[in-house]
């Protein structure tokens, strides 16, 4: 009789643990170190927020792994509660696309190790770092890779889209440095991707891995000894934008590989400001011989030049202060658009930038043109699945707004000023991610993206990553 309320007893509570399991599993940590943040969790808001703060995705938890055994039994955990998968790194991605309501996100930004090798020639970056923690440490021993300029965007998140900044054009983009990928697959598997071992997941990976075939937890990079470079910024009023716009894309069609030069619009409270940045491997008189164009266009212009270290010149861009990087969310929501540009951009596409920019309602909205060319160009349209290898520049186009009630205004604009702008370029930049992008498949991949389907199909059959902007084929299994 006790046997049998012994055993009436423990099975209720095999029960109704295997219920809370299924039900609050997430506010457990499991024995490994594997930290699941539930909905009910205190850290939970926190693990949500992502950068752009439209994104308000409450994903079923956040899976905080450290090491690639905390990924597999992420994915054992996904798998068992029956959850979709979303990868993120640091949070940067435009229109969310690392999280999901009801998914699991699978989050590997505490996997920090950066290795540098004996020789110095390559460097091990685990996901979790982010674009300056990896430039202070090269910067120990005088060594970089070329990354971004924002301070927090994650380098794996970065290089496995492309991976443009400031010395990209001396150096390529940040996949086309990449040596070695390293990855838990969609069954569990390790598995190291290189020129010789499966060739073929590491080219889609680097240009194309964002979300699409494994979770990637470290990416070795080629180094490159730096220095000292020289930095500039003009910047001009605005009714020179005509003269200065000509005049930047004479400059960026002669430039040498050494100079990265952008051209940036900006309209911020009921401000417009133009002005033409860039990084320089060289000396000063040689890059004011390449900038003379562009200073003799007005002696008003507000002119820097000046010498510094590689490191200053990273703090410079990412606007980086006494009390470092920390922040992990912006408290701005935006939308972006990308073009990339074959040729100049003409006076008529020129007008229309103008135009928008007068718009008296608009806010807090910018437009830059990143040089391209260079060793971006120079590696071949087939060097990996990052297709955009013959432009001349990237147009990037951003809106922001903080108060909700200014949405629907901003997002018009930046819809409408699209629609104008398009047909001055084509496709777009998988990094940027926009989620209103037609033919999206083509617009980022071009025509790699055949091969990115047959190569998916091989490595995840049955599409078990996936986000609203993925690698897909039809009838998946
Ligand atoms: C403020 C800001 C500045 C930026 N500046 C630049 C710039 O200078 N140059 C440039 O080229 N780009 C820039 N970007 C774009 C940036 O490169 C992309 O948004 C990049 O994907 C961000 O990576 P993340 O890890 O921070 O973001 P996440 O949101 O974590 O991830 C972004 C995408 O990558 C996937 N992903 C993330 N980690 C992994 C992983 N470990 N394995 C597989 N897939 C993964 C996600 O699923 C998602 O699709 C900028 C973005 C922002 C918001």
């Amino acid at each position: 009789m006790m046997k049998s309320r012994y055993i009436k007893f423990f099975s209720y509570l095999v029960l109704f643990v295997s219920i809370f399991t299924a039900t609050y599993g997430a506010l457990l940590d499991s024995d490994s170190g594997l930290v699941i943040i539930s909905p009910n969790s205190e850290e939970y808001k926190k693990e949500c927020a992502m950068w752009n703060a439209k994104i308000k995705a409450r994903p079923a938890a956040v899976l905080l792994c450290s090491n690639n055994e905390h990924v597999k039994e992420a994915l054992l955990w996904a798998k068992t509660h029956g959850k979709e998968v979303r990868i993120r790194s640091n949070r940067h991605s435009y229109e969310g696309l690392s999280t999901a309501d009801d998914a699991a996100v699978i989050d590997v930004s505490s996997i920090k190790l950066i290795e540098l090798s004996a020789d110095k020639k390559t460097v091990k970056v685990g996901a979790g770092n982010n674009i300056y923690s990896v430039c202070q440490e090269l910067w120990k021993h005088k060594l970089a890779i070329p990354l971004g300029s924002c301070p927090t965007v994650g380098v794996v998140g970065l290089a496995i889209g492309g991976g443009i900044g400031l010395s990209s054009r001396l150096m390529g983009l940040s996949c086309d440095n990449v040596t070695e990928i390293e990855m838990v697959d969609c069954n569990g598997n390790l598995i190291r991707a290189n020129r010789v071992d499966y060739p073929d997941l590491f080219w889609a990976c680097c240009g194309a891995g964002n979300g699409n075939f494994g979770v990637i937890t470290s990416i070795t990079f080629k180094t490159h000894p730096v220095s000292k470079v020289i930095v500039y910024n003009i910047e001009w009023q605005w009714k020179h934008i005509y003269d200065v716009s000509e005049k930047w894309f004479v400059l960026l069609k002669s430039a040498p590989k050494e100079l990265m030069t952008f051209l940036r619009f900006t309209k911020r409270n009921s401000q417009k400001t133009l002005r033409s940045f860039g990084q320089f491997f060289g000396t000063e008189k040689e890059l004011r011989i390449l900038l003379k164009p562009l200073l003799e266009i007005s002696s008003d212009a507000i002119v820097t030049i000046e010498e510094c270290s590689y490191m200053q010149s990273v703090n410079k861009w990412a606007g980086v202060g006494p009390e470092g990087v920390s922040v992990i969310s912006n408290a701005k929501s935006f939308k972006a658009t990308s073009l990339y540009l074959k040729d100049d951009l003409p006076k008529e596409a020129i007008r229309i930038i103008d135009d928008y920019y007068s718009q008296p309602a608009i806010k807090d909205n910018f437009t830059v043109l990143d040089s391209y060319g260079g060793v971006i160009n120079e590696v071949g349209k087939d060097f990996n699945a990052f297709s955009h290898r013959d432009c001349i520049a990237s147009m990037q186009t951003l809106a922001y707004w903080e108060d909700d009630e200014d949405a629907g205004q901003q997002l018009e604009w930046s819809r409408n000023y699209y629609k104008d702008i398009a047909s001055y370029g084509e496709g777009a930049y998988a990094n940027y991610s926009d989620l209103e992008l037609e033919d999206w498949e083509h617009a980022y991949y071009g025509d790699h993206w055949e091969a990115l389907v047959s190569i998916k199909k091989k490595y995840d059959p049955e599409n078990f990553f996936h986000h609203p902007q993925s690698v897909f084929f039809l009838n998946a299994v």
